[in-house]
């Protein structure tokens, strides 16, 4: 058979929504126009809005991927097969399920990828797959795509490769030196949710080991034989929703993620049932919520926030109506602002609207002299929207200056 239609074919059956991946924007979108669910690394979509429906590049698998700095690189993401032995309660692709399933060897996905990459339709590859004779076998195949792809063909571009539950660990340092990205999606926060998700995962020995391999890796070996002279980074993915976890339960383990494993990012995907999984008649998630965890996990990646700061209820979830940033400066800052002019760049970065190219700004303008107010911030580009409640500048909080001088 064409290797494309067997493309096609993955791509349909889990009809793959393309979401960016690369380093995706800060804020996703709310919109609920994002259904969603992670299959082995793979997020899809069904029953797409009319105004999304699937251009041709689309039906094959090709996705805008968002790179740092915000731009974007067409990317090929699929899989070596949509066959698997495992029955993940959230999956299109669990065994038993009835659809035609489709598998590609190494070298003709290697092959087909490239003739993508010649007609100039895709520049990168997300590469995934289903589990067939064990973790062990189907992540060889996974490398062999990505040796052929970097050896035979000489391809310089960007190749993120999911690791396969149960893979060794030679296996994954092979998988480091090919690829510029690695994924273990854990799915739950904790074995006792993943056991009501994907009770033939492990939690630890499976997804956990290989995260912590990967930053021994990094920490410990030189990269001397990577293809690009750098140990790749590290993703993984949440289901949010579908095992009854608490916003504490995800957060928790993500800031462990970023912090002590090193994970350039965690990403959240809310839960919406597919037919013919024994989780069908569970709600979806609300995309809010998917939202805030966002925003959270950036706290903890980019702004220096403790879990223990987060505004969570009784039931550890946090407020829906509310930014964590802002609920965290209410209780914080309404009463003790910060004075704008000695504020350490850490304490730039609590105040709502200043991130960290805000707090560069105003750093660096505080070494050429005094920020005297509001209009000195906007003539540097810094947003100054939400700041007044928080802020004084010599001692005078922003509006009456305003009003002294207005
Ligand atoms: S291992 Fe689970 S999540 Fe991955 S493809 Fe198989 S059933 Fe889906």
């Amino acid at each position: 058979m064409d290797t494309f239609i067997k493309l096609r074919d993955i791509a349909v059956a889990g009809h793959m929504d393309l979401e960016p991946d690369g380093e995706p924007k800060q804020s996703p979108p709310i919109s609920p126009s994002t259904h969603k669910v992670a299959a082995c690394g793979t997020v899809i979509r069904h029953d797409p809005p009319a105004h999304s429906r699937p251009t041709p590049e689309k039906e094959l698998g090709i996705t805008q991927l968002v790179m740092p700095g915000g731009k974007t690189m067409p990317a090929l993401k699929s899989m070596i097969t949509t066959a698997c032995e495992r029955n993940c309660f959230y999956c299109p692709f669990r065994a038993g399920r009835t659809y035609r399933r489709q598998t590609v060897k190494p070298d003709e996905m290697a092959e087909t990828f490239m003739k993508m990459v010649r007609a100039r339709k895709v520049e990168g590859l997300f590469l995934s797959s289903g589990i067939i004779k064990g973790g062990v076998t189907t992540q060889d195949k996974l490398i062999d795509t990505a040796e052929i792809l970097r050896h035979k063909f000489g391809f310089r571009g960007y190749i993120h490769l999911k690791v396969m539950p149960g893979l060794e660990k030679d296996q994954l340092r092979r998988a480091m030196e090919l690829s510029s990205r690695l994924s273990v999606n854990l799915e739950a926060p904790n074995d006792h949710r993943l056991a009501l998700l994907a009770p033939k995962k492990q939690f630890v020995e499976e997804l956990i080991r290989p995260l912590q391999w990967i930053e021994e890796i990094r920490r410990e070996e030189a990269p001397n034989r990577t293809w690009n002279g750098r140990w790749p980074s590290s993703v993984t993915q949440f289901v949010v929703g579908g095992a009854g976890e608490s916003d504490l339960e995800l957060l928790s383990t993500s800031e462990r993620l970023l912090k002590q494993l090193k994970l350039q990012r965690v990403y959240y995907s809310s839960f919406k049932p597919i037919k013919d999984t024994p989780l069908e008649n569970v709600s979806p998630s609300n995309p809010l919520r998917e939202h805030r965890l966002y925003q959270s996990s950036f706290l903890f990646r980019d702004y220096g926030y403790d879990l223990e700061e987060l505004p969570f209820d009784k039931k550890g979830n946090l407020p829906l109506n509310e930014d964590p940033k802002l609920a965290w400066a209410r209780a914080n800052l309404i009463e003790r602002p910060l004075e704008l002019n000695r504020a350490s760049r850490e304490e730039l970065l609590r105040i709502p609207g200043i991130g960290p190219l805000g707090a560069e700004k105003i750093l660096k303008a505080r070494r050429q002299g005094k920020i005297r107010g509001v209009k000195d911030l906007k003539s540097i580009g810094v947003q100054t929207k939400r700041l007044a409640s928080y802020v004084l500048f010599d001692g005078r909080r922003p509006q009456q200056q305003l009003r002294l001088f207005g």
